[in-house]
């Protein structure tokens, strides 16, 4: 199956409430995302290439989360219909 039609039909917005199931395990659950605001990962987006990074952070704003998160590595949750 193509990854655009997988990403183009489960589409992450700044400020989306999602659930990190990526490679770091103490840090799997709840998060907001936001594109990853680094300059790695705006210099990428400036040359167009289609590997979107997202920093993850507390939506009760008490602990950093991870940066450069993949899309593949977060779900959109369910509760922000
Ligand atoms: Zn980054």
């Amino acid at each position: 199956m193509s990854d655009t039609l997988l990403s183009s039909l489960d589409l992450i917005e700044p400020g989306d409430l999602v659930i990190y199931t990526g490679s770091i395990p103490s840090l799997h659950g709840l998060w907001l995302a936001i594109p990853c605001p680094c300059r790695i990962c705006e210099a990428i987006d400036a040359f167009g290439l289609p590997d979107t990074r997202f920093a993850l952070g507390d939506p009760w704003g008490q602990r950093p989360g991870p940066h450069h998160v993949r899309r593949e590595s977060i779900t959109r949750s369910i509760a922000c219909t």
